[in-house]
């Protein structure tokens, strides 16, 4: 029998239904859902197989300490904010950061977008009231619409096929922007040129100075630059909605192994890592590089048992662990995660995602974070990992290209009255371009050690 036709791996790829799925709409026409993922069935993958082996081999370099992982993007990304503008800027916002966490690091950057499918949102109520009217929660563009109307609140399987098109036309541009020379180091390096030129950033100044005086010293020296024209990018979001990965899962003609082509990396968020759960039991059989989220009460047990699921063999690169504390719990809770999991001796790259658990809300009612209560869950998740002589392999950030107002603080100061000048978020709050870059400076401080 054809390795390719393996009956066990198909089946095995639909045991999820027989299993518990958190946060999953409840399509009210199934024939409607079925439609739609037939359709999707047959249409192209959005990512190669061959590439999330690439991006596995990678994700094993961080793990190692030979390269580090840099991923960000919108919280939700949505269907009308999808312009060529709003790409170029996230892509530009990653690549700029990916030059000075280079310099600081001394390694490789490995560059992610949130982006390319990042529509499908874990709620923590199915439901929503406002002025006495009750309607279910917004889940995502992906599922329902924002607008608080019944009609906008239905979960439309019309929606799953929106955002394929939607991920393929992003993927596009970024594939373009990435391998187009708009990459090219000397013109990332320009534009934190520009950015060093505010002076709010004066305390940066010095560091800026040393990246210049590097990549001078590279152009007498002969460097290459030509080679420095295009960059490696991957794409990832949260695995949330299964309608949505199981058909864009295909069997690798190379292998016979399925992969989740919809995207390169694929997590499973704190909310959905049930061992017994639906979620899990999927992602453990394709074979993309997999991250899991691990809140403040994740326990070395859970953490073991998600490796047993996910990674039995210990495979380089093939687990992240995405830890998201809180700036105030760091140092308390992760130095027991990581020494439970690293004398199991199966490798796992650890990943700092300092926004998920600092999330407070502003006196003026908007859901925001502080910019240093995030620096600071940074600065926490080095000091553990140095401590006990682990690897600190990333960092994963909610982020966007332009001016937004809906993180406080920064060097521009912004305060509980500037949230709302620009608070564009639908649902997590974001580090707007500026405070993306000082982060960088930040960290590529810490990387320096
Ligand atoms: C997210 O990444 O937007 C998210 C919901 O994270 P978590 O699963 O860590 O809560
Ligand atoms: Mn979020």
């Amino acid at each position: 029998m054809s390795v390719l036709h393996d009956p066990a791996v198909l089946s095995g790829l639909e045991q999820w239904r027989e299993l518990p799925a958190r946060q999953q709409p409840h399509w009210p026409d199934p024939e409607a859902l079925h439609a739609a993922t037939d359709r999707l069935e047959t249409s192209p993958p959005l990512v190669f197989a061959g590439e999330a082996d690439r991006l596995r081999e990678l994700l094993a370099s961080a793990s190692r300490g030979e390269a580090f992982l840099l991923q960000g993007g919108d919280c939700a990304e949505t269907f009308s904010e999808l312009t060529a503008d709003n790409i170029r800027d996230k892509v530009k916002t990653i690549l700029q950061m990916a030059v000075v966490l280079t310099y600081g690091a001394s390694m490789p950057i490995v560059k992610m977008g949130r982006m390319a499918g990042q529509y499908a949102k874990p709620r923590s109520s199915d439901t929503e009231s406002r002025d006495g009217v009750t309607l279910p929660a917004y889940r995502g563009d992906i599922i329902n619409g924002y607008d608080f109307t019944e009609k906008a609140r239905v979960p439309d399987p019309q929606r799953l096929l929106d955002a394929y098109h939607n991920s393929a036309t992003t993927l596009n541009l970024i594939r373009a922007f990435t391998q187009g020379g708009f990459a090219d180091l000397r013109r990332v390096h320009e534009w934190n040129r520009g950015f060093m030129e505010n002076p709010a950033y004066a305390q940066y100044d010095a560091f800026a100075g040393e990246i210049d005086r590097a990549i001078r010293f590279m152009a007498a020296a002969g460097a290459d630059f030509d080679a420095l024209r295009t960059v490696e990018f991957f794409s990832s979001h949260e695995g949330l909605l299964l309608d949505y990965e199981r058909p864009l899962t295909r069997i690798d003609s190379r292998t016979g192994q399925p992969y989740d082509c919809s995207a390169h990396f694929l997590w499973i968020g704190e909310r959905t890592r049930q061992l017994d759960g639906a979620h899990v039991d999927f992602f453990a059989r394709v074979r993309n590089p997999i991250g899991v989220k691990l809140g403040p009460t994740s326990t070395v047990e859970d953490a073991l048992s998600l490796i047993d699921r996910l990674n039995p063999d210990g495979e380089p690169g093939r687990l992240t662990f995405i830890t998201r504390m809180g700036a105030s719990k760091i140092r308390d809770v992760l130095p027991a995660l990581v020494e439970g999991v690293t004398a199991d001796g199966r490798p796992v790259t650890w990943v700092c995602d300092p926004m998920h658990g600092n999330g407070i809300t502003s006196a003026t009612g908007y859901k925001t974070r502080r910019f240093g209560d995030v620096i600071e869950e940074v600065r926490g998740f080095f000091e553990v990992h140095r401590s006990l002589g682990t690897v600190p392999g990333g960092l994963h950030v909610e982020l966007t290209g332009s001016d937004v107002t809906e993180v406080l603080g920064g060097s521009e100061e912004i305060d509980d009255h500037a949230l709302t000048r620009r608070y564009e978020t639908l649902v997590d709050p974001r580090l707007n371009h500026q405070q993306s870059l000082e982060m960088a400076f930040l960290v590529a401080e810490m990387l320096r050690g």
